[in-house]
């Protein structure tokens, strides 16, 4: 059976097309700047066919779906001869609010549903309806599933998911923690609970998934009972361009500083904020580190490069928050068996692994420096020689979550 895995952004739009009867990719790639001038990428992984990557007109959700069936089906490109090949089609949907704990397959009352969270998620949840809308125009007859972000979290309790503001927004708006990233939490912390034989009995993991938006979990049992985000993505550690959590008066200081409105001022938080903000040149972990005068392939200091203090900065405000909420998480936990690293920082960054574990040396966490300064393109286990607690590098795929989520569902 085939997948078509679509994660569908205001003006962008991913897909991977995988085949379920081995979990190969056969393509994947990106319609981009949907509504403006248009660009498509389409990449055959399965029969060695040329990459596509052109400028093409992508008024819509609509067409950018179309334009991607037509790669996929195509001659020149393609990795499948008719629209019948794709037998399910899986949706990230990021805000399933308190009504979905798990995926669904989709139907009217579900996208009923999706449109009500739209308020607890406006930059994101109006761009997933149109990528279902689009699918539902463009592969009619094919079962459709939505895999949520916050899912996963639901199982947290009470006093983790509630804000300590007026209770009537709980009851009549429903503001309350969500979170997010919950399938790639979901996806590797089962894999370490697999890999370290933990899978039936008691378990307290702590994942870090740390990419251009970051955000980590308290596990226990193979259940979130915390994370760092809440009703929206913008809560928890600095990330890119986001700040993380700061002193909520901060929007309308920002707001007076500039003239300007809370509007403003918020876009000022998750757009020029987080280690952009500090470092003030790039939010790219790569440039940051290298700036700061490291080896971004050890996490070593490079002898002699220059450091610009700013990028150290950024870099010490991030793993000193990331480490501060760890500390937070074995407090909720009781305890940690395993601390896992994850996404593009978590996976490729030596430096902030280290960074991050020095200050949990206290606390008896350490890596081993050699082992950590390995480039990982699979499970790595960084536990160092005398540490209480394992700490793991394991590569996400949230791809493949909601592949396998979609398949189980459409059976
Ligand atoms: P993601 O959102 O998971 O795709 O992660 C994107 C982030 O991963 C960006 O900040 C990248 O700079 C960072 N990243 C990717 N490769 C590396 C690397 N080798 N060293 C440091 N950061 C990296």
């Amino acid at each position: 059976m085939n997948v078509l895995v679509i994660n569908a952004g205001s003006s962008s739009l991913k897909y991977q097309l995988f085949n379920m009867d081995n979990e190969k990719i056969l393509a994947k790639g990106l319609c981009d700047r949907i509504g403006l001038d248009g660009h498509l990428k389409h990449k055959p992984e399965a029969n060695g066919k040329p990459v596509y990557d052109e400028d093409i007109s992508l008024p819509t959700h609509a067409e950018a779906i179309s334009a991607v069936i037509e790669k996929l089906t195509s001659d020149e490109y393609g990795v499948i001869e008719s629209l019948s090949e794709i037998n399910a089609v899986g949706h990230r949907v990021v805000q399933g609010g308190r009504k979905f704990s798990s995926s669904v397959l989709i139907n009217d009352e579900v996208v009923a549903a999706i449109e009500d969270c739209v308020r607890l998620a406006p930059l994101h949840n109006p761009a997933n309806l149109m990528g279902i809308r689009a699918c539902q125009k463009n592969i009619p007859n094919v079962p459709q599933v939505a895999v949520f972000d916050t899912a996963f979290h639901n199982s947290m309790p009470q006093h983790a998911y509630t804000y300590p503001i007026p209770y009537k927004y709980f009851e009549e708006n429903d503001i309350r923690r969500y979170g997010f990233h919950g399938t790639s939490h979901r996806y590797v912390s089962d894999i370490a609970l697999d890999r370290l034989g933990l899978k039936s009995g008691s378990s307290k993991l702590i994942t870090c998934h740390l990419g251009n938006g970051a955000s980590l979990a308290a596990i226990c049992d193979g259940k979130s009972i915390d994370t760092t985000m809440g009703v929206t993505p913008l809560e928890g550690v600095p990330m890119g361009t986001r700040s993380g959590s700061i002193d909520p008066s901060l929007v309308d200081i920002i707001a007076s500083i500039e003239g300007t409105s809370l509007k403003d001022s918020m876009d000022v938080l998750n757009k020029k904020s987080g280690v952009l903000g500090i470092f003030g040149k790039s939010s790219d972990f790569r440039d940051i580190e290298t700036a700061a005068g490291m080896d971004i392939n050890t996490g070593f200091e490079k002898e002699g490069a220059p450091v610009d203090e700013k990028a150290k900065l950024a870099l010490d405000v991030f793993a000193y928050q990331v480490a501060k909420f760890i500390g937070a998480y074995i407090v909720a936990l009781g305890g940690l068996d395993a601390l896992i690293f994850t996404a593009g920082i978590g996976e490729n960054s030596p430096y902030v692994r280290r960074a991050v574990c020095k200050h949990l040396e206290g606390i008896g966490i350490c890596l081993d420096e050699n082992v950590n300064a390995v480039r990982a393109s699979d499970y790595l286990d960084v536990t160092g020689k005398d540490s209480k607690s394992k700490v793991l590098v394991v590569p996400t795929n949230e791809e493949l979550v909601i592949a396998r989520d979609t398949i189980e569902i459409v059976k």
